[in-house]
């Protein structure tokens, strides 16, 4: 037997004629289960639901996926209520034996990969292989998570003695019930990685998952369920952001993932402890920059540029959108990244040769349109700056705006990149710290003088020098711990990384006094 294909994000092409046919034969699958109506699972049972809504794809509206009938407000808290019944058990089940069945459901969701990924192209519009990325990056994400249970022996370790007479271990232990809301962008991976996180920690999981995610995220609770999790232990309520209010406010959730926009995550952030502290993780967006140096490969910055500008249509979180270039390079970085822009393949997700597909719906739309509009004002649009059709749009580059322009501030969302010339890399390190947020950054430069002055004053969680594979897209778990600073990141410590697990627990010292 050949091996598999591994998909990463920085898999950059994929020429390989069985990855394809397996990916096609997974969308024909896929195809067949389009029509499905998905409701709320809770203890392993379907609900009726409340209020129904469409999902429809962005890349042919006229698609029918799914239709989503909303958890109501008594599924919150019969949902809430199961995974608090089934807390006490999970948490006494040995650690050994939590990894086992989510080490399977990992396996499940990489034997599943073709199907799964070609639903998320239908679903949210991601291309072949950032679909086949983002689940293979859930597997990984819960495979890593239970190497870090395992590597730590389950966090339990003996502390130092005072005497002989006793003897006291650290423990680390869950919380109980642990909400996970996650965003339409990567519809498995921030569902899979948050609940996995939450789940070999022994906690118990109740999932909102995006609007435009539920199909998927009705998928990964099937492979969670086919891998034998009890009953109760993960529970799904599809619906809006109305359902996901419910949940944050809900007593009984001892803990939360949020995965999504700054705004909401901050108000998250402040109303989630009420009557004494909760954890709360609030993972939120990005205005990654990318530092051009004079002492760049200039083709090798266009191409990490490109591919963390335009994949997945600029609506990663990690996505580039600002770039700082010196000035004696700036044309001519400028002629090499508008060149790319104009030769990206811009298509049908699902279509072999595509690289960006559309974007998520007509709000996105508009706030590109609301970008090129402002720019054709304040500055010059070099590449693209039109609509192709329904929600396609041209990945565009654009120059001439002030430094504090708002379109240098606020997180588009969109193909979308603004490049700015810079007198000197330490104006540059200026100019890119100047915001709320820090979650990824790029440089560019081949001298190493100049990499540890970036590597010691860019703020920001995830950062990478000299990366054609993305400047500043494509962690991978266990390889790049993804977490952002400051506005982009509440925690301090990254998913798929070597602290992140610890997050869903909480120490008790044990000291028994043997005689
Ligand atoms: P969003 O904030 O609109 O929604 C995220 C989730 O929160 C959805 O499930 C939504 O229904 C729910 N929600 C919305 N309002 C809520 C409320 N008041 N109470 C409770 N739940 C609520 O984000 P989105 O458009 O789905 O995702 C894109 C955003 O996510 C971008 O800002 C992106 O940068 C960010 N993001 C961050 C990371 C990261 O790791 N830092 C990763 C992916 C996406």
């Amino acid at each position: 037997m050949t091996e598999k294909f591994r998909v990463t994000y920085a898999t950059l092409t994929a020429d390989n004629e069985d990855l394809h046919a397996a990916y096609d034969k997974g969308l024909d699958e896929a195809r067949s289960w389009l029509g499905a109506t998905l409701t709320p699972t809770i203890d392993g049972v379907a609900r009726p639901g409340g209020d129904a809504f469409e999902v429809t794809s962005p890349g042919d509206p006229s698609l029918l996926l799914c239709t989503v009938k909303s958890a109501a407000a008594a599924d919150v808290d019969d949902a809430v209520a199961a995974a608090k019944r089934a807390a006490t058990s999970w948490a006494a089940t040995p650690w050994q034996q939590r990894i086992s069945v989510l080490r399977k459901a990992a396996d499940l969701i990489s034997e599943r990969s073709n199907e799964l990924a070609a639903l998320m192209s239908l679903e949210v519009g991601k291309n072949r292989l950032e679909a086949l990325g983002d689940v293979e990056e859930s597997a990984d994400l819960i495979r890593y998570y239970c190497r870090q249970v395992e590597d730590n022996n389950g966090f339990v370790r003996p502390m130092e003695q005072l005497s002989d007479a006793e003897q006291t271990t650290s423990v680390l232990r869950p919380y109980g019930v642990w909400g996970v809301i996650s965003p339409f962008n990567f519809p498995m991976a921030l569902a899979a990685g948050p609940a996995g996180g939450a789940l070999v920690a022994g906690n118990t999981v109740v999932l909102k998952p995006s609007p435009q995610g539920s199909f998927t995220a009705a998928k990964l609770a099937e492979c969670l369920g086919d891998a034998g999790l009890p009953a109760g232990v993960f529970n799904v309520l599809p619906g809006g952001d109305v359902v996901g209010g419910l949940l944050v406010a809900h007593p009984d959730v001892a803990g939360l993932t949020f995965t999504g926009s700054y705004q909401v995550g901050m108000s998250i952030y402040r109303s989630f402890a009420t009557s004494y502290p909760k954890p709360v993780v609030c993972e939120m967006g990005g205005k990654n920059a990318a530092i051009v140096s004079a002492q760049a490969d200039l083709d090798l910055a266009a191409a990490g540029i490109a591919r963390s500008a335009f994949g997945f249509s600029g609506q990663k979180c990690s996505a580039c959108s600002r770039v700082y270039v010196q000035r004696e390079v700036f044309e001519p970085f400028v002629a090499a990244l508008a060149e790319k822009a104009k030769s990206v393949v811009v298509g049908d997700p699902t279509a072999r040769d595509t690289f960006v597909g559309p974007v998520i719906d007509p709000a996105a739309v508009q706030r590109f349109l609301a970008a090129v509009a402002h720019t054709r004002e304040h500055g010059q649009i070099v590449a693209g700056g039109n609509v192709i059709d329904g929600n396609y749009v041209q990945p565009t580059v654009v120059t001439g705006l002030p430094a504090d322009d708002r379109l240098l501030r606020d997180e588009l969302f969109v193909p979308f990149v603004a490049v700015v010339p810079v007198d000197s890399l330490d104006e540059a390190l200026t100019l890119a710290n100047d915001t709320d947020l820090g979650l990824t950054a790029g440089f560019f430069s081949a001298d190493d003088a100049e990499v540890d002055q970036f590597l010691d004053r860019i703020e920001a969680g995830v950062v990478y020098v000299n990366r054609a594979a993305g400047a500043t897209t494509g962690a991978w778990p266990g390889v790049q711990p993804f977490g952002g600073w400051k506005g982009s990141g509440t925690s301090g410590k990254a998913g798929g990384g070597l602290y992140y697990v610890q997050q869903f627990l909480r120490e008790q010292s044990r000291t028994v006094v043997t005689r």
